[in-house]
């Protein structure tokens, strides 16, 4: 099994650059398991300035937190894959609920994202969870499953290997509530099973699948122990460095 450990930040629309500054500075100095590796989804407006503080030698990872489909045209306010890869971005996250919820993302407009991301040569963790109704009705892994089937359709095998799937709960989003590490590894599971179905079992061990939904010291250790969690998006979290250097020592 060659999938990596990952704890990934998201900083949302929070931090000035002074902020993001210290905080991006503080997590690249702590001390890090070597074998996890460290991705902060930080503002647009942070990107260039915090590639240029944050070490090399301290493998902290940037990543944006949302691109356009297409590559360039008349989308005022929009910033696209190709953007974020000539200033040598490496990751984006695609399909946060957030995005799928205030900005109306379908999964069709996230399959064309994920290809333009691809095409850009752009590393995606892509997002997929349920709502609370969606749970309790029984019908979360088929949801999850459908998010998945179509906005992963276009993607090759081998192109897989540049994604990361985000499983997020959207109950567990910023509410303080998680779900347990036996809901998490029942999704998780599932989801490897699908990327199995479509891909094969070398693609589906092969790749990282994260946990996000509140996650928190006091409860990374539990959720990460899980045989198919191979990390976690963490939120609100991830902006107290003490509390986010214990996340990612928590594995
Ligand atoms: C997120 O925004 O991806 C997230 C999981 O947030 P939180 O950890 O705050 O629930």
């Amino acid at each position: 099994m060659a999938r990596k450990f990952i704890a990934a930040g998201n900083w949302k629309m929070h931090t000035s650059i002074q902020e993001g500054v210290v905080l991006a500075e503080t997590i690249a100095s702590g001390s890090r398991p070597s074998n996890v590796q460290t991705i902060l989804a930080v503002p647009f407006t942070h990107l260039t300035t915090l590639q240029k503080k944050i070490k090399a030698s301290s493998k902290v990872i940037l990543a944006a937190q949302n691109c356009h489909h297409k590559e360039s045209g008349a989308f005022t306010g929009e910033v696209s894959a190709q953007m974020l890869a000539s200033i040598k971005i490496p990751y984006v996250i695609l399909g946060h609920s957030e995005r799928r919820e205030y900005f109306h993302e379908s999964n069709q407009l996230l399959a064309d994202k994920l290809r333009a991301a691809l095409v850009a040569g752009l590393k995606v963790i892509f997002c997929c969870g349920e709502t609370l109704d969606i749970r309790k009705a029984g019908n979360h892994v088929k949801h999850v499953q459908t998010q998945l089937v179509e906005s992963l359709s276009g993607i090759t095998a081998a192109e897989m290997k540049q994604i990361v799937i985000a499983y997020e709960p959207v109950w567990a989003i910023g509410t303080g509530e998680t779900a347990s590490p036996e809901q998490a590894q029942e999704m998780h599971a599932s989801i490897r099973a699908m990327l199995q179905k479509m891909y094969g079992k070398r693609v589906a061990d092969n790749t990282s699948i994260l946990y996000g939904g509140s996650v928190k010291a006091s409860n990374a250790r539990e959720i990460f122990a899980k045989a198919d969690v191979d990390g976690g998006l963490v939120g609100g979290a991830s902006l107290q460095a003490g509390e986010f250097l214990q996340i990612i020592n928590s594995f």
